[in-house]
């Protein structure tokens, strides 16, 4: 896994809403969104079989086993493959459906694909495809109305200490 200190590298932010909020992320993920071609020269981290099932061939685990289902901590959610943030801790909330759930993403980090049958919505990781889950809309969970239900092994919690 590849998530250095942020204390030796230079500081990179990505925005988020209205410039108000500032997400602090090490000069690993800033060098993958510069090149162009990230998909030949992305430094990816190896995967276990169990993080495999999931994130490449779009597997689903079992409903409150993952590492993150009741994490409350302050931070950010990483992609556990590449390293890109995805998720900012403020937006999770306990949706008691066995999986992380957060009702908004860090801006631009999250792909949205409707399922072949139409009836699901599948999130991916914008810079390197990693299955992340899938988008539910109109549930009225939060003021937002929209739930990221996310496979924690599909990421990877960095207090925000640590960002
Ligand atoms: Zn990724």
């Amino acid at each position: 896994m590849v998530f250095g200190s942020c204390r030796s590298f230079r500081p990179n932010f990505y925005t988020k809403g209205p410039g108000v909020k500032f997400y602090h992320v090490c000069k690993f993920v800033s060098n993958i969104s510069g090149k162009s071609d990230y998909n030949n020269s992305m430094k990816l981290n190896p995967l276990t079989p169990e993080e495999k099932r999931v994130i490449i061939d779009k597997g689903t685990e079992m409903p409150f086993t993952g590492e993150y289902v009741d994490t409350t901590a302050d931070g950010a959610y990483f992609c556990r493959q590449c390293g890109a943030a995805l998720y900012d801790s403020k937006d999770k909330f306990a949706s008691d459906c066995g999986w992380p759930s957060f009702d908004d993403e860090i801006k631009g980090a999250v792909k949205k694909t409707v399922d072949a049958d139409g009836e699901r919505t599948e999130i991916t990781c914008v810079k390197c495809g990693a299955h992340l889950g899938h988008l539910f809309l109109g549930k009225r969970f939060t003021a937002k109305n929209a739930r990221y239900c996310v496979n924690s092994i599909s990421m990877k919690f960095v207090p925000r200490s640590q960002l």
